[in-house]
This record gives C-alpha cells, structure tokens and sequence, in this order.
C-alpha cells in the first residue's frame, strides 16, 4: 500500500564521503526520479529502465543544470524496503550537494521524511514486523559481535518466530479448550484441564526463560553503564586506557545526558561498557575540582557497574574510606580492584573484606588484583564482568534474547495473565474462563510484534530512528 505522501532523506551520514544516498519513497517517486535525473544514454528515460537496474547519469535542476554524476537505482512496489516504489539516487557524498539534491526532491513534491519513516513504512506495509524495526537501528547501533548477534536475531525473525510458537501453543490450548465446551463429557472435561494446567505451566516456564534473557540482552544492546572511581593515582585512567585497548574504543557523544564528557565503549569479551572517566574521590577546596568529584559521585550511584579502585602498594589512606562511604550508596554492582600488582603490596585485603562486611556492602561481586600496567589480572576482571553480564544466559543464544524494556514489560504482563489463567484452573472454574485468561495472553503476546499496538506507541518507536532510514 502507498501512503499519501512521497517522502525523501539523505540516508547517508552527513560529511564528506565517496558516495552518499538519496532516498526517496511513495507512489511519485519514480516520476520525481524522471524530473531530476537525466540517464547517460540520452536515448533511455528512467520509466523505460527495468526495475531494480542501476542507470548512471545527471542529476539535473528545473532549468537543466547538471547538479551531480549519480548512479539512479528503481525499485518498484513491493519489491522494495518499504514495498512502495523506491528511488535511491547515489551521488557524490558532499554536504552541500547533497543538501542541492534534497531540496530538489521537495521542490518536485517530496516531503522531508520523518525520523523511521521509511521503516514504519516497511511496517506498515508487513514487511517487517515491530521487533525487526526496531532491531533495524539495533543493527545499525551495535557496538560490539555479540550486540550484532542479538540484532541479527531480531531483524532476521529468529526473535519473532520465538514469540510466534508461544502465542500458538497458547492458541492450539485454546482450540483444545473449545473442544471440551462444545462436547462436555466429563472425563473428556477432567483430562483436558489437567492437560491445561501442564502446558500452561510449562509456557510460564519458556515466558519466565525469555525473561530472564532480558537482563543479559538488553545490557549487549544499550552498553553497561560503568564508573570506574577511586582516589587520585590509584590508576584508574591506567585501568580505562588498558579496558579500552586502541582498536577497541568507540568513541560517542551521549547526547542528552547532564555530563557534558564524551562516553567510550569498551568492548569486554563481547559485552559494550560505557565507560566515563570520573575525577579522583578526595576532599578538595578546588572549586573546577569539587564539581567533578561530585559528578564522579553521582555518575558513580547512577551506574549499574561500578569498579572501585585501590593502589595495592599504598596502605589505605583516608580517601579510601571516603570511598566505602560513596560504594554504600551505589545500586549497581560493585567489583573491588586492587591495582599496581606488580608493586610490593601493602594493601591488606583482608581489612578490605573486613571494612565490606561492617559497611554492609551486599553487591560487591568480588576482589580481583590487577596490575594496569603490565594487564596482569586484567583478564580474569574480563572473566567477571561477562559472568555477570551474561549470568546464567548462554553466550551464542544472543540472537534469541529478548533486548529492550518494552519488550520485558509485555512478557512480564503476559506471565501475569497466565498465572491469571492457572488460578483460574485451580479454584475450578469453567473452561469459559479459562480460554477469556488465555486469549488475553495470547493477545498481550501479540504487541511485541506489533499486532495489537496503538498508533502512539509505534510512533513512538519510530521516533528514536534516525533521519533517512
Ligand atoms: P588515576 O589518577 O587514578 O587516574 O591514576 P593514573 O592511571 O593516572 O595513574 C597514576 C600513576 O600510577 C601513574 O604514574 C601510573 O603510571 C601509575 N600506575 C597506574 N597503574 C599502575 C600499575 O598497575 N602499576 C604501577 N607500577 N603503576 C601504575
């Protein structure tokens, strides 16, 4: 189905590039392509070429001038990403020429697409269903394999096709529910209840492991946020750079937030860290210095990770027990390094166990000894911060988790809805009621998809696209 408009966006970074891309989508786009794009061989225009060929030629303005050398790209309805007719027109990838072309494409009758509309359009026309939209951007935004592997699973349907065999084993229950209503013998009525109670069970039992696949999936997706703090000099610059490994960093902008520092990824084994580097925990009078170490605080309880570092070779010293005080504040976990391993060590951890136990500090997951300089123990740090990431979930399964908090609150409903359903069976009630529960679930199953969503929530999903994709 085309929408009413034809829409256009540059769906290529804006900068200098050896090519960029203009797309455009709707039922005019082929005759805005015939309008601005003059095929090399003069004697061709664009309606005559086959579909999905490549024709090179100029793009050319209202009075004929050439603007680009691009390569015109036609794919008719459906066959194309949002199954209307779609014109990709690959130029030089400039800023301004670029920005030339587009607004070419507005003065022939385009509109400027919005944020996801080219893959709302893909979803709306049943090309992809809501959870390979959204792993749309996922794929594009992936930071590290196993993020790219819970991405893939989504946009190619592996996900989908999960939530698929659960919502018909709910809907084959159902069926077999019918069945007794229709013919209610009551030793046919007794066994199909005792059978409903097993499957319903053991559909809580695949719901509740989907669940849990949520704390390891969404975390590869978004990144862990993770503070690495400690008093001045006890290496924690030393730890980041060693966590960061040159070929390892993305460096990012994370727009909106209050720090005004950029964030890097760390990529761990797999799993994305972001990262911020926070100032050395100490009393200080120094104004600049002041606003950092409180930013460090409140970075530091806001995270969902936190390593806290302590110079091994150094007996502990007061700023380190300011910072016990700061670890009894933090949520998130809390992983103790010991640093400068290659050091004589006159840290005693024993007094550091002590001082977690007074402290009452239950989310510590462990002492690791490391040494920032020479890597060593940086390793088993790895080792832990994966085993926590990814707990009892299996690494390679990644294609199957389930990756965003819209996605957990809909399965979380439907557990709710089936226990619903189990109460139902035990206190006895017909198996009317039962198939009402079991419908709802089926139903609440359905909006991961996106078969029974409001048009503001999928608006609001398509919000967080980026522009021409
Ligand atoms: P920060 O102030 O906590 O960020 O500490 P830095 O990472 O800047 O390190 C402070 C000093 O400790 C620097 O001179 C580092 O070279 C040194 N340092 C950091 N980690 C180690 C380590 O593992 N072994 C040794 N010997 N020195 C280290």
């Amino acid at each position: 189905m085309q929408q009413e408009y034809t829409i256009s966006a540059i769906a290529t970074p804006l900068g200098e590039g050896g090519i960029g891309i203009i797309r455009i989508s709707g039922s005019t786009a082929i005759e805005i392509a015939e309008n601005i794009f003059k095929p090399y061989n003069a004697k061709k225009n664009v309606l005559s070429f086959e579909e999905r060929s490549a024709i090179f030629g100029h793009v050319i303005d209202e009075s004929g001038n050439i603007v680009d050398e691009a390569i015109c790209i036609i794919m008719k309805a459906p066959h194309s990403y949002t199954c209307e007719d779609v014109v990709e027109l690959q130029c030089h990838g400039g800023s301004m020429v670029m920005q030339e072309i587009l607004s070419l494409t507005y003065r022939m009758g385009a509109r400027p697409a919005e944020r996801g509309e080219f893959t709302k359009r893909a979803f709306l026309n049943g090309r992809l269903d809501l959870s390979q939209a959204q792993a749309v951007m996922d794929v594009i935004q992936s930071k590290t394999k196993a993020s790219l592997r819970v991405a893939a699973g989504h946009l190619n349907g592996q996900f989908s096709k999960k939530i698929e065999i659960l919502r018909n084993e709910i809907l084959n229950l159902i069926a077999h529910l019918e069945v007794s209503i229709d013919y209610p013998e009551e030793d046919i009525e007794s066994i199909v209840l005792d059978e409903a109670r097993e499957k319903v069970d053991s559909i809580i039992d695949e719901v509740q492991s989907m669940i849990d696949s949520a704390a390891t999936g969404i975390i590869l997706r978004e990144g862990l946020q993770t503070a690495i703090i400690g008093r001045p000099n006890a290496g924690k610059s030393s730890l980041m750079n060693r966590l960061l490994g040159q070929e390892r960093a993305i460096v990012t902008d994370i727009p909106g937030t209050t720090r005004d520092s950029i964030e890097e990824y760390a990529n761990i084994g797999g799993v994305p860290l972001r990262l911020a580097d926070t100032a050395g925990i100490r009393t200080t009078d120094d104004v600049v210095e002041k606003i950092g170490v409180e930013k460090a605080y409140s970075y530091a309880k806001e995270s969902s990770l936190v390593m806290a570092v302590f110079d091994g070779s150094c007996s502990l010293q007061p700023e380190d027990e300011e910072l016990f005080k700061l670890l009894a504040d933090c949520t998130g976990h809390i992983i103790i390094i010991i640093n400068k391993g290659d050091l004589d060590q006159k840290l005693d951890d024993n007094y550091i166990r002590e001082k977690i136990n007074i402290s009452g500090l239950g989310n510590i997951t462990e002492i690791v000894n490391i040494s920032a300089n020479t890597g060593a123990g940086v390793e088993s740090l790895e080792k832990s911060i994966k085993k926590l990431v990814y707990g009892s979930n299996s690494e390679g399964q990644e294609r199957e988790f389930v990756n965003d908090a819209r996605q957990k609150d809909i399965l979380l409903k439907t557990i709710d809805l089936l226990k619903e359903t189990r109460l139902t069976l035990a206190i006895g009630m017909s198996e009317d009621f039962v198939v009402i529960d079991l419908r709802s679930a089926w139903e609440k199953l359905g909006e991961i998809t996106g078969q029974y969503l409001s048009e503001d929530i999928i608006d609001h999903i398509f919000k967080n696209f980026c522009l021409g994709k």
